[in-house]
């Protein structure tokens, strides 16, 4: 009995954690490439103080809304599941890799792949040629795939250790620390093939962009096409930056709003459905695209009350929805509209 409450407890703990902001990610000062430097960066520890868990002091935008659990998040709490019940399941080590991983992938420069097998390659290619056409934003912007498999490689984990462990002094030390952490998951299945270990979708100000398999793969299973969910993730996580990129303009809006993040979730979600529906955009109807704005990835919360919630999967549904509608209105026109338009159309609609 009282395993099972410690596993509850353990579980509820990462959904928490996982309510991640992609948006308000730090600003990164640190040099990017990381992948050969020496140390410099400590681990930091798992901050039980962290917003999710503080008394809420700002009230939602809207507390209407109903607040079931999607699909997404029914999968999500699956796969946290088995991870849990693996016998040898280690908190402690499985924090340790998803902020080494976290850590890895915010620094990594080099060449890339999309999904599990390299499935959006092509895709993603395809998408970022489209977007970068559509909204014409003044940055350097690139894409990181983040996957488990990194975690399993012997000379990545390595290398990673090395950069960002600073109770590690070397590379002879690192390297055993490495072969230590391959050898115990060795008899897991779960340590580190888990999606708990690459389930990242975050965008910083200096113009990367992550997108990881795990949600990818939970996003499928939840029964969002792949290519949707690719091209979903993608079209949000792009229009951060052109919420980065028109900070200095738009930030007051936000800041008009009781919930400026929850603002910004919502614009991101209109602008990428307008995006995604456009026809000099990605040219799905709504009805293809719906299912992802339904499951509202992992930002879609029920949290109305805490300072990082982003929105309930019903608000974001409808700001999507909005958006696909004025793209939809557009069709004969055909010219999309300038980032600062789309920014004034959103707030219009609210
Ligand atoms: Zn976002």
């Amino acid at each position: 009995m009282k395993t099972i409450k410690i596993s509850s407890g353990i579980l509820l703990l990462m959904l928490y954690l996982l309510q991640v902001s992609c948006s308000s990610d730090p600003i990164e000062t640190l040099p990017p490439s990381v992948r050969h430097t020496s140390a410099e960066i400590e681990i930091e520890e798992m901050s039980l103080s962290s917003a999710y868990f503080k008394t809420a002091t700002e009230a939602s935008i809207a507390k209407t809304t109903t607040c079931e659990m999607t699909a997404f998040q029914e999968v999500l709490k699956k796969n946290f599941e088995m991870l849990i019940q693996d016998p040898t399941f280690d908190l402690q080590l499985a924090f340790y890799l998803r902020d080494l991983h976290h850590k890895y992938v915010t620094h990594y420069i080099g060449p890339n792949y999309y999904g599990i097998d390299g499935q959006f390659n092509q895709l993603a290619k395809k998408r970022l040629r489209e977007l970068k056409k559509f909204w014409e934003l003044d940055r350097q912007i690139y894409l990181n795939g983040q996957h488990t498999a990194t975690l399993q490689d012997f000379r990545y984990l390595a290398d990673m250790i090395e950069s960002f462990d600073r109770s590690v002094r070397n590379a002879k030390e690192a390297e055993m620390k490495a072969r230590h952490i391959l050898n115990y998951s060795e008899s897991s299945e779960q340590i580190p093939e888990n999606h708990f270990f690459a389930l990242e979708a975050f965008t910083s100000s200096n113009g990367l962009m992550v997108i990881s398999d795990g949600i990818l793969e939970l996003l499928e299973q939840s029964g969002v096409p792949g290519e949707i969910a690719f091209s979903g993730l993608l079209a949000h996580e792009w229009w951060h930056q052109a919420q980065f990129e028109f900070q200095h303009v738009w930030e007051g809006d936000y800041f008009e709003s009781r919930n400026p993040e929850l603002l910004k979730e919502l614009e991101a979600d209109f602008a990428a459905a307008y995006f995604l529906v456009h026809k000099k955009g990605a040219t799905y109807n709504w009805k293809r695209i719906d299912s992802f704005f339904e499951m509202s990835f992992n930002s879609g919360d029920c949290l109305i009350d805490s300072p990082g919630h982003h929105g309930t999967p019903a608000q974001r549904l409808q700001a999507a929805r909005n958006g696909a509608e004025l793209a939809e209105s557009e069709k004969s026109k055909g010219k999309p509209q300038s980032a600062a338009a789309i920014h004034k159309a959103f707030l219009e609609s609210l």
